[in-house]
């Protein structure tokens, strides 16, 4: 039940852990964060059914990948439990997902995913987002040993076509193994996107944004936004040139 995602010069993990607990106040029943250190070696996940504090007791000391995702979870399928909990990830832990609403038609999807080969661990609909964007990055073997990275425009291209599957309401935010990036993308959940100087965030509230963020904007339904080297927003696979002006917002103090 709440986001935040950073990208930045600066280590991820404070301003996540920060930002998640600012949306404490939302009330949550597990928590999680992805760390993506970039270069191609593995996502660094971690969950618990426990509070803030229990997360943090996970993280080794020395994580300093300045790319990330968080989740605070209100469970609407699958028990509360650090299994369960966001970021969810496919079958090589090479796409992390966190996600904020529900889906509608997660039979169906599971049916095929298995169908296709895929292993499902959770009975959480999340899960299936993370299995179907691996299913459309151009090259899924690379998940599993060593072929060419994505690129941010691959990653883009593979959320909005795994988002086309689905039905029901989400925000979320996908970071894969070898991209320093995180791309976001909303439907009838909220979602905003922040820029500073030294990062630029998303979350799903205003509290989640770290001090220092001048510019927040919010992302219309099938906005696809990619924060990487560059800030790039999309809409139906078109490059939108200029961000959405969406709704101003005072300065994170
Ligand atoms: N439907 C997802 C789940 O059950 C996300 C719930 C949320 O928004 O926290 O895990």
């Amino acid at each position: 039940c709440g986001i935040v995602a950073f990208r930045g010069l600066e280590p991820a993990l404070p301003a996540l852990l920060d930002g998640l607990a600012k949306m404490e106040y939302r009330g949550y029943d597990s928590v999680g964060i992805a760390l993506n250190p970039g270069d191609g070696r593995t996502l660094a996940v971690h969950r618990t059914s426990g509070r803030i504090p229990a997360l943090t007791a996970l993280i080794p000391p020395g994580e300093r990948s300045t790319t990330g995702v968080g989740h605070t979870r209100w469970a609407t399928h699958g028990a509360p439990t650090a299994v369960n909990a966001h970021p969810h990830v496919d079958c090589s832990g090479s796409v992390a997902v966190v996600h904020n609403g529900t889906l509608d038609n997660v039979s169906e999807l599971q049916a095929e995913l298995v169908a296709a080969g895929h292993v499902l661990t959770t009975e959480v609909d999340t899960e299936v987002i993370a299995h179907l964007v691996e299913q459309f990055l151009p090259h899924p073997p690379f998940l599993a040993g060593g072929v060419a990275a994505p690129s941010a425009d691959d990653v883009a291209r593979a959320v909005e076509q795994a988002t086309a599957r689905l039905r029901g309401s989400w925000a979320l935010g996908v970071t894969v193994r070898g991209l320093d990036a995180v791309v976001l993308t909303r439907h009838r959940s909220p979602l905003l996107v922040g820029e500073a100087e030294r990062f630029a965030m998303a979350s799903s509230d205003l509290l989640g944004f770290a001090v220092g963020t001048h510019t927040v904007r919010e992302l219309d339904d099938g906005d696809v936004v990619v924060l990487g080297s560059e800030q790039a927003w999309y809409h139906r696979g078109q490059a939108l040139a200029t961000p959405r002006a969406g709704r101003p917002a005072a300065p994170v103090e």
